[in-house]
């Protein structure tokens, strides 16, 4: 059988899909390939087809055993032998399994990467037939993406036992330097590189600022999703289950998903949903990977995913039918503050230095007013117009620009005076008059740009920043510090001008209806105790009433986020500058403190 045959009998389709013909052409002629094709393309045929072509069987490599279970159903269902080696099975099940390999039957075999690579493994596969490796997601080998797994790195040492077997390494998910990265981990062999389409004509996509937690604009984008099928994605277990409730008493057919559920239960989800039984599944991240429901008609964020990437992957389960889907991610500036205290756990500084860098990228995403499918290009190295009616920000009214050349042409003289050697925090301090140790330290108060900057808030100078980060005038060095481009040096030359949407100049701070959001998964009250009796202490000392010092909701997040640092301090609601010189240092101590009790 030809290729086409082999399409039309087992996979039941007459043509090929974009990219798919080269990857089979690439792999029956013995190259080595890495294919970079968004959720939906039809990757699996890519290597399904060319095994059924061949004597031998294949080999995947895959990072979870559900996933594996599910391509080999399928498999067999369509007629083709293939089988999983994992963990979960029984001593007669892999005998089973061993002797349809020995016996030469087997076309598709799926294997976790730690299993691959132990060396009996390796030497059991030196005795079979093995046309070729595939590495499925294949971004998980690269520190550089954004689920770097250290088994998948190891998966280098099949080109030292194989080195005349080729390697196909598929991903829905690369930037450029991912790409690479993959490539050269792999040691592939001067291979075809195939890459996708980033813009997902059919998504349409859009952000907005979260108000409160958000229930309200929920409700306000389901109206217009009626009766379809969709994922809201939550950041905890705890609001997957409330926002899952609360659609429940409003009538909409909704089910929680995530990590803690009993496995049954977890099933029994999935299954409802993939039936058309329940419209919506609730689930925080760990729902929807390898899903295979075209019909999901709307992928709801209600708050910042940690990377691109992710975020991405996951709008990606939308649509995959090629009908118009939609998309919203609610998210406010705490979310980023959060995710930036959890990366700070990660041991490893350089992968923490990686993991920063994407967060900062996934924000100025939501709070950029560019294309967003244009800047989705940009991200993974692809170019794609703007979309003109396929994004909240194409589609908005021309905002009402106000002109900030002054502010950042302050900001660029504090980045140039001070070396391009220090990050956004400490630049925003400088222009801000800020007495901080660091600040001393370098005599920043020195300079002539110590404390011009007064007259905007912390949070202003951020919105100003993100946009400049918006325009390319300035991009992040080493430890994040900021450092100029070419366009910001001809801004801070006089040469060029940089406006920004006027509503961005507001304070949020002080707006009543855009209060920041604390999402707190247990209760911390006796955190909270500690830190108002300290206020008492303080109020009664001063004369003053308590309020006046700090408002129970800036209490309510110093106890929720107990900051480490001066730094995290200014981030939380109700703590300026000044607040913080009279009485950040006891709470500052009082936080520390809590802290290491746990
Ligand atoms: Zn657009």
């Amino acid at each position: 059988m030809d290729k086409y045959q082999v399409l039309k009998e087992y996979f039941g389709y007459e043509q090929f899909r974009p990219f798919q013909e080269e990857s089979i052409d690439a792999l029956l002629g013995g190259r080595d390939l890495l294919t970079i094709l968004p959720t939906g393309a039809g990757k699996s045929l890519c290597y399904q087809l060319p095994t059924l072509m061949s004597e031998g069987l294949s080999v995947v490599v895959s990072p979870l055993i559900a996933l594996m279970q599910d391509q080999v159903r399928n498999l067999q269902v369509s007629g083709i032998e293939a089988v999983t080696i994992h963990s979960d099975l029984s001593e007669a099940e892999r005998n089973d399994i061993f002797g349809k390999l020995h016996g030469g039957r087997v076309k598709l075999l799926y294997v976790a990467p730690e299993r691959l690579i132990l060396p009996s493994f390796i030497d059991f596969l030196k005795k079979l037939h093995v046309n070729f490796f595939v590495i499925d997601e294949a971004h998980c080998v690269s520190e550089w993406g954004h689920e770097f797994r250290s088994d998948y790195q190891q998966l280098a040492l099949l080109k030292e036992h194989f080195p005349d077997t080729p390697i196909a390494a598929f991903t829905a998910t690369a930037t450029r330097e991912v790409a690479v990265d993959i490539a050269k981990s792999l040691r592939l062999n001067d291979p075809l590189i195939l890459r996708g389409n980033v813009f997902r004509e059919n998504l349409h996509v859009s952000c907005m600022p979260r108000h409160q937690n958000g229930r309200s604009q929920v409700l306000d984008f389901l109206k217009d999703h009626r009766d379809e099928s969709g994922i809201i994605y939550t950041f905890t277990r705890k609001e997957c289950e409330d926002l899952a409730r609360f659609l429940q008493s409003h009538n909409i057919s909704a089910k929680a998903y995530h990590a803690r559920l009993e496995k049954e239960e977890k099933q029994r989800v999935y299954e409802d949903f993939v039936h058309d039984r329940i419209d919506i599944v609730v689930a925080t991240i760990a729902f929807g990977m390898g899903i295979d429901k075209s019909n999901i008609r709307f992928v709801l964020h209600t708050s910042l995913p940690k990377t691109l990437e992710s975020y991405y992957q996951e709008i990606g389960r939308a649509g995959r039918d090629g009908l118009p889907s939609h998309t919203l991610l609610l998210f406010n500036k705490s979310d980023e503050i959060q995710k930036r205290e959890l990366i700070q756990n990660t041991p490893n500084e350089h992968y923490r230095e990686i993991l920063e860098g994407k967060l900062s990228k996934m924000y100025r995403y939501a709070v950029g007013s560019g294309c967003r499918h244009r800047v989705m290009g940009q991200y993974f190295g692809d170019e794609v117009e703007a979309c003109g009616d396929k994004c909240d920000n194409c589609q908005r009214e021309p905002a009402q620009m106000e002109d900030i050349t002054r502010e950042v042409r302050m900001f660029l003289s504090a980045v140039y005076r001070t070396g391009s050697r220090f990050g956004q925090n400490h630049l925003i301090d400088l222009l801000r008059g800020s007495k901080s140790a660091k600040i001393a330290q370098f005599d920043h108060d020195k300079l002539s740009v110590y404390g011009i900057g007064t007259e905007r808030s912390k949070q202003v100078w951020q919105r100003i920043i993100d946009r400049l980060f918006d325009i390319e005038a300035i991009t992040t060095g080493e430890h994040r510090a900021i450092v100029m481009r070419e366009k910001g040096v001809q801004i801070l030359k006089g040469a060029q001008k940089v406006e920004i949407d006027a509503t961005h100049l507001v304070d949020l701070k002080r707006s009543s209806n855009l209060k920041l959001e604390i999402e707190r998964d247990t209760p911390k009250d006796e955190k909270f105790e500690a830190l108002r009796e300290l206020r008492a202490r303080l109020a009664k000392a001063a004369n003053l009433p308590a309020y006046i010092i700090f408002s129970d909701k800036t209490l309510l997040e110093l106890a929720s986020y107990l900051p480490k640092n001066k730094a995290e301090m200014l981030a939380i609601n109700g703590i300026g500058e000044v607040k913080y010189e009279r009485y950040g240092e006891p709470f500052l101590e009082l936080c520390l403190k809590l802290r290491s009790e746990g």
